[in-house]
């Protein structure tokens, strides 16, 4: 339920993981595994003894997005992989050619690329962080 705030923080530079798939208590052990923040809005959840979690009461993103980053600062870093979270590494404009449309290409000269899936990104025009295509 939390997946449009976990695009939304990997463009902004957090690492966050998403998983709705996992029972708490599996998701409590790999939080507590790599040292992650569980971000829920199970009040009950949030609660239990021991857990490192954030409860989030909001239903509309931009106001998770504010509790969040109330909560554990600015993140700092550089955009993560919106779809899987993995870090961008930049990718040479000469590299780019044939993972990018044409239009793409002829227009920007910056190109990033995901160390994990390997999408391809570049600044994009409508939001001011980067864009995909699908590869
Ligand atoms: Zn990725």
């Amino acid at each position: 339920m939390f997946g449009s705030l976990a695009r939304r923080l990997r463009w902004l530079g957090y690492d966050a993981e998403y998983r709705s798939d996992l029972p708490d208590e599996e998701m409590i052990a790999i939080a507590a595994r790599e040292g992650r923040l569980l971000v829920t809005r199970d009040r009950g959840l949030a609660a239990r003894r021991g857990v490192h979690a954030l409860f989030l009461a909001a239903a509309d993103l931009e106001t998770q997005c504010q509790e969040l980053m109330a909560a554990v600062g600015p993140s700092g870093a550089a955009a993560r992989c919106t779809v899987c979270n993995g870090e961008l590494a930049s990718l040479p404009a000469a590299e780019a050619a044939g993972l990018a449309p044409a239009y793409v290409l002829r227009t920007q000269t910056e190109f990033a690329r995901c160390t994990r899936c390997r999408r391809v990104y570049w600044p994009g025009t409508h939001w001011p962080g980067l864009q995909t295509w699908r590869t």
